[in-house]
């Protein structure tokens, strides 16, 4: 069953959450820290006035339910950030980002790009939104695009300088097409550009994003590898062989099973002399590795 994560169920977050239903995912985790307030009803369409003074999470768990019965719904009354964001994000198949906390668009990114799964982004100031779907194995990813996030005080500028209430809807639906395409073997058409909205002109483009080679994040990631099918010693021959596809510099990221490959695999990859950059569990079942081919 395909698992989505919506983080943030504000104005994004509400239409994502609705398009994703509306797309057939089979299993929402919705997570929110706030309650409905009575300025958020214009759009923020799951909620009513009844509701202000709830938590959002609680709403919106009860409205997706009623209205899409074959949905499993489950909510987090929380806020992403560094410290939870493995635990919230780990066993998703994808993850949207619909806060309006810079700070947040950053850590899903970057948590997404260590775990493997597919994030889509998105943003709303004022006249104008922003969408951009990575692919969760390799860039281009956000930070490609801004290398780090505002200081707090334009953050908060932001925040306040208000937004065009239909330009959510569009944005937040545009959200959940992406997420829905990640997931249903489209990947490759969803990734590699930024979607701007102009909601003055009401105009959509399509900006090629560029992969950054030095983004700290996805930068240089050439190849990657699943050998979580292989025991000792295809495991080794098959990372042997793709490493030297590579050239010294380039980056390849692995998955393997738990338990002997992801012991092994690491080791022989040290002794070689390679740069390992990430050694770590996915999940219960999968280990990933990215290394850096040093020679
Ligand atoms: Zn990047």
């Amino acid at each position: 069953m395909t698992r989505a994560v919506v983080i943030g169920l504000g104005g994004l977050g509400c239409p994502a959450a609705l398009g994703l239903a509306e797309s057939g995912i089979g299993e929402l985790l919705l997570v929110d820290p706030d309650t409905v307030e009575l300025s958020n009803l214009q759009r923020q369409v799951l909620y009513r006035t009844a509701d202000v003074g709830r938590a959002k999470v609680e709403v919106a768990t009860q409205r997706l339910s009623e209205s899409f019965s074959g949905l499993r719904v489950e909510g987090r009354r929380v806020h992403l950030g560094a410290a939870n964001a493995r635990e919230l994000l780990r066993g998703a198949d994808v993850v949207v980002d619909c806060t309006d906390d810079p700070g947040s668009r950053f850590i899903v990114n970057d948590v997404g790009l260590e775990l493997g799964i597919p994030t889509v982004l998105g943003g709303v100031l004022q006249f104008d939104g922003l969408v951009l779907a990575v692919s969760g194995h390799s860039g281009p990813c956000f930070r490609c695009l801004f290398e780090v996030p505002p200081p707090t005080e334009e953050a908060r500028r932001c925040g306040e300088a208000g937004v065009l209430g239909p330009l959510c809807g569009v944005v937040g639906h545009l959200q959940a097409q992406r997420a829905w395409g990640l997931v249903s073997g489209h990947a490759a058409a969803q990734t590699g550009f930024v979607t701007t909205v102009d909601g003055l002109r009401g105009r959509i483009r399509d900006v090629p994003l560029p992969e950054a080679t030095d983004c700290p994040a996805c930068g240089g990631l050439a190849a990657r590898l699943d050998i979580t099918p292989y025991s000792c010693p295809m495991t080794y021959v098959r990372t042997r062989l793709a490493l030297e596809t590579l050239n010294p510099g380039q980056t390849l990221d692995i998955v393997m099973r738990r338990g002997e490959p992801s012991r092994n695999v690491p080791r022989n990859l040290l002794d070689e002399g390679h740069d390992v950059l990430i050694n770590g569990a996915v999940d219960d079942g999968r280990h990933r590795v990215v290394v850096r081919r040093v020679c």
